[in-house]
C-alpha cells in the first residue's frame, strides 16, 4: 500500500536530500513544499506585492501558478511559476532573505496548504516542508522532524550556494537560517513544531546514506 512520508524540521537540515532520495528508493512522487513558498516570494519580490496589505497578498495569491516539471537534461524536478522555470532564482539569498516572512501570512499558508493536500490525493509522495506532518497530512503514515547543529547547517548551505556561484560568509548564513527558523517557529498559522507522532532525527553526525535508511526502515517496517 502507497502512504505519504511527511519530512518537517530547521532549515538546511538535509530534509529536501533525504526526501528527493526515499522518494525515488521507493518510486514515489517527492514534493519539495518550501520551493511553493519560494516562488510565492519571488513573484511578491518582482510585483512588490506589500506583505502589510490583506487585499494586495489576496489578488497576487490569484494570479499565482504554481507546477513541478521534470527536467531531463539534469534529472531533476523543476519549480514552474506562471509556466517559467524559477527553480535557479528561488534559491537565491534575495528570496531566502523573505521567504519566511511571506510564508507567515495566513491567506499565502491556507493557499498552498490546499494545493498540496490536492496533490497528497494520489498517494506515494515524499513531501517535505515546516508543517507537512502537522497542517498538510495530520494522517501521513511515516513522519520524520528534522534538526541539525546550526553551524553544520550553514556550513553545508553555504556549499549548496557556492556551487551556484553565490558567495557568503558563515555567519550571514547563520543569521539567515536563524531568522528563518525563528518566524517559521513563532508564526500564528501553524508555526513549526514537531508533531507529538514523529520520530525526531539529529543529522548532525549522519551521512545522507544514513539519513535515507533511517526514513526507509520506517517507511517499509
Ligand atoms: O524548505 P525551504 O528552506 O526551501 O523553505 C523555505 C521557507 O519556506 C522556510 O524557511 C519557511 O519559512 C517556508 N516554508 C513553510 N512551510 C513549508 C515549507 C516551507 O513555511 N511547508
Amino acid at each position: 500500500k502507497k502512504i505519504i512520508i511527511a519530512i518537517d524540521g530547521y532549515s538546511a537540515c538535509g530534509k529536501s536530500t533525504t526526501a528527493k532520495k526515499v522518494a525515488a528508493a521507493l518510486n514515489y512522487r517527492y514534493i519539495d513544499s518550501g520551493a511553493m513558498y519560494r516562488a510565492v516570494t519571488l513573484y511578491f519580490l518582482d510585483q512588490f506585492v506589500e506583505l502589510t496589505n490583506p487585499k494586495a497578498v489576496e489578488d497576487a495569491l490569484k494570479n499565482i501558478e504554481i507546477d513541478f516539471r521534470f527536467n531531463e537534461k539534469k534529472g531533476r524536478s523543476d519549480t514552474y511559476l506562471n509556466g517559467l522555470n524559477v527553480e535557479d532564482e528561488i534559491r537565491t539569498m534575495r528570496v531566502s532573505q523573505i521567504v519566511s516572512q511571506v510564508s507567515a501570512l495566513p491567506a499565502v499558508r491556507r493557499a498552498m496548504v490546499a494545493q498540496q493536500q490536492r496533490m497528497g490525493k494520489q498517494r506515494g509522495i515524499v513531501m517535505d516542508g515546516r508543517d507537512i506532518g502537522t497542517a498538510v497530512f495530520p494522517d501521513a503514515e511515516v513522519k520524520v522532524f528534522m534538526t541539525a547543529d546550526i553551524t553544520i547547517r550553514a556550513y553545508r548551505r553555504q556549499q549548496e550556494l557556492l556551487e551556484k556561484g553565490e558567495m557568503f560568509d558563515l555567519d550571514e548564513i547563520i543569521e539567515n537560517l536563524k531568522s528563518r527558523d525563528y518566524i517559521d517557529t513563532h508564526r500564528s498559522e501553524s508555526p513549526l513544531v514537531q508533531a507529538p507522532d514523529a520520530y525526531f532525527l539529529d543529522t548532525s553526525f549522519l551521512t545522507i546514506d544514513e539519513q535515507v535508511e533511517y526514513v526507509l526502515q520506517l517507511a517499509t517496517s
